[in-house]
């Protein structure tokens, strides 16, 4: 659908729990051709879609907001159906802080969140970048926390905002891959702009930025809080807090609710509020200092 003049929508059929309604595909039309971001997982409905929707212009570009299956996976169809080049940030590791870097060489592992180890972008996009593509102008934010590479891009006063801002619900955070405290530098950042809209990879467009901005830094401040108060109580494992925490929450997604947990530990860990005596990960057991 046309969300806006020279902007359309295109919803993969990729519902989950983890995807909410699916991923949002965006198709940008500008005076030289057209652009399309987050083509989306490989299903070939998808690909058939996002062709149609270009209308026969010209694609001058591939923009990824970061290296997940259900963003990138069809990358390598539409790039050989269009002969675009992708752009993004850097592979499946690339932004990842000193503090991931360290607790990824010494062992900890990801939560099996579909990442695209496998690509490559032909045009690396650092942060602040202009991009004049199709006769648009899109400045790449360098965004992460939900992964090290994750790019927003904004065009005027709109923003691309992938799976930083999602309009269904709020996003995973699994370390190493996904970092606290660079997501939340991330929203600090975004609510120093003015945005009149978000057009997000998952759920609807997010018509008052600020308030969605506002209300998901409240919910993870709420979150940090509630974990501080359970292990008040003793020690306890990001599992079993995630058990204690999220009792609104479907047992399918308990397990990325304890990423989730996770990610806020390693963050209060970093910041000297809780201490492992156990390698950082998803079994350890924390106790507040
Ligand atoms: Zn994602």
């Amino acid at each position: 659908m046309d969300i806006a003049t020279g902007v359309r929508r295109i919803r993969a059929a990729n519902p989950s729990p983890m995807t909410g309604t699916g991923t949002n595909t965006y198709v940008l039309h500008g005076a030289d051709g057209a652009v399309v971001i987050d083509p989306g997982p490989a299903l070939p409905d998808h690909l058939a879609a996002v062709l149609a929707a270009v209308q026969g212009a010209p694609v001058r570009a591939i923009l990824v907001t970061h290296p997940h299956l259900d963003h990138s996976g069809l990358v390598p169809e539409l790039q050989a159906a269009t002969g675009a080049q992708v752009y993004g940030f850097g592979g499946a590791l690339a932004g990842r802080s000193a503090l991931m870097q360290r607790l990824a060489a010494a062992g900890l592992q990801g939560g099996g969140e579909g990442v695209d180890a496998g690509f490559v972008p032909d045009v690396l996009v650092a942060d602040g970048a202009v991009l004049a593509l199709a006769g648009l102008q899109i400045e790449a934010l360098h965004t992460p926390g939900h992964m090290g590479g994750h790019l927003c891009f904004a065009l005027g006063d709109a923003l691309f905002s992938g799976d930083h801002v999602m309009g269904w619900a709020s996003t995973l955070i699994s370390p190493p891959d996904g970092d606290m405290s660079a997501y939340m530098a991330s929203l600090r950042r975004l609510q120093a702009q003015h945005w009149r809209r978000f057009w997000p990879g998952h759920g609807e467009t997010i018509a008052d930025p600020t308030l969605r901005l506002a209300e998901l830094a409240a919910h993870r401040h709420a979150r940090e809080t509630a974990i501080c108060a359970a292990l008040q109580a003793g020690p306890a494992r990001p599992a079993d807090l995630a058990a204690q925490l999220y009792t609104d929450t479907p047992p399918a997604l308990l397990p990325a609710a304890a990423r989730n947990i996770l990610a806020h530990l390693i963050d209060l860990h970093d910041r000297n509020v809780v201490f492992s005596t156990e390698p950082l990960g998803a079994g350890a057991q924390f106790k507040i200092i």
